[in-house]
């Protein structure tokens, strides 16, 4: 009996049903919304040059018979958010940054009804955005790099215009027709934040159960406990998995990984090369190599290492090269051939995988798993700055800005 696989069947089945209608309540329609209490002009957060951002006010836009008018009331940094921050490498500037937001709807057009999974919208509802479909309504994935986007974008990394709330390092957001939106009013604010980067997680887990490997009994490696390491981890957990190992430099970030719930960390400074980090993946494992590992750093070592970890027959998913950290070496005997080893790569996310999100979060809450402390730093829109200079610092874990 693989619990696990019953376990997701279950939260398919809840969201399914939320997705047709099924879950929702009475709907309180024409929620057009009482603009008189609305400022006249709000904060963007807006980069204007490299490694700096500028506070600047614009009137409020029209909200249209699609729109939601949302007021912010927090967003998390991105390691995105950070590359633009320091190198640009997308030409986004001028740009409101900042995808991994949420607030309240505050204003909203007539036309509009029901969240992107069905669920009803009214004034008040807590909500996350999460892509925006322009001419592709099959497309599962998005690229961040404007010349290739396809059929999606996202809010936070769209050029400025003459809207100008297209981000969440703000006082408001307009969320525009055609856009995803989710109303999440039953998750609390931190949670809320972490939606964006779990589902990255979400989706990971979801490639790595592909290979038909990934089990509920399953001994699993997660090397790099960043917040990517960390998430996968938990999620994991709340999957029923009990033998995670960690793998990090960091012995905070493994003291944290096991407050996750990881079963076991190790610290590869303890090792001095390859074969005995190999061996002690096995020892912590109880004398076994890992079923299947997850690769959450983007070094190129780490990549080179990971494969040392798993057994004949394992498997293996790459996520941690989200830019280009360089080529890795390996070798196509050991590692891939005579292992017969199983693969896949993970990339950001598909729609689907918003709504396990949802419930991922949820589970991780039921089983006291101390999601919220993955938040470290917050700051006030004001010192977005200073919050973005304390993320490239890495001494914490996820920063956010919180507005008051
Ligand atoms: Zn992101």
């Amino acid at each position: 009996m693989d619990a696990n696989k019953a376990n997701i069947e279950e939260i398919v089945k809840q969201v399914l049903a939320n997705m047709a209608g099924n879950g929702a309540t009475a709907a309180p329609s024409g929620s057009a919304g009482k603009a008189s209490e609305l400022p006249k002009t709000a904060r963007v957060a807006m980069l204007t040059d490299l490694e700096h951002y500028e506070i600047k006010e614009f009137p409020l836009p029209e909200v249209g018979d699609d729109d939601i008018l949302v007021k912010v009331e927090g967003c998390g940094i991105c390691g995105t958010d950070a590359h633009e921050f320091k190198k640009d490498p997308f030409g986004l500037i001028p740009v409101v940054l900042g995808h991994e937001g949420t607030g309240e709807i505050v204003k909203m057009g007539k036309n509009v009804k029901k969240d992107s999974a069905g669920k009803d919208l009214k004034l008040g509802d807590k909500v996350v955005t999460c892509m925006i479909f322009k001419d592709d309504p099959e497309i599962t994935m998005f690229d961040l790099n404007k010349q290739n986007v396809g059929g999606a974008d996202v809010y936070g990394l769209l050029p400025d215009d003459e809207v100008h709330f297209n981000g969440w390092f703000s006082d408001y957001i307009l969320i525009r027709g055609g856009s995803t939106v989710f109303n999440v009013s039953d998750l609390d604010l931190y949670s809320r934040i972490l939606i964006e980067p779990c589902a990255v997680l979400i989706h990971a887990v979801e490639r790595a159960k592909s290979t038909g490997i990934l089990r509920f009994n399953s001994r699993v490696a997660v090397q790099g406990c960043g917040p990517i390491g960390l998430i996968c981890i938990a999620i994991l957990r709340t999957m029923g998995i009990n033998d995670i190992l960690a793998v990090d430099g960091e012995q905070k970030r493994l003291d944290f990984a096991r407050r996750l719930g990881a079963a076991e960390t190790l610290n590869f400074k303890d090792y001095k090369g390859i074969e005995a980090l190999a061996e002690g993946v096995k020892s912590k494992l109880g004398g076994h190599l890992a079923d299947f590992a997850f690769q959450c750093t983007g070094s190129p070592v780490g990549h080179s290492n990971i494969y040392k970890f798993v057994r004949n027959g394992g498997g293996l998913c790459e996520l941690g090269f989200f830019i280009n950290g360089g080529d890795a070496t390996i070798n196509p005997h050991f590692d891939i051939c005579s292992k017969e080893l199983t693969m896949v790569g993970s990339w950001v996310y598909t729609l689907r995988d918003y709504a396990t999100t949802f419930e991922f979060l949820k589970s991780a809450k039921k089983i006291g798993l101390p999601m919220d402390e993955l938040i470290t730093d917050t700051f006030p829109l004001e010192q977005i700055n200073e919050a973005h200079r304390t993320n490239l610092a890495m001494t914490g874990l996820k920063i956010a800005i919180i507005n008051q």
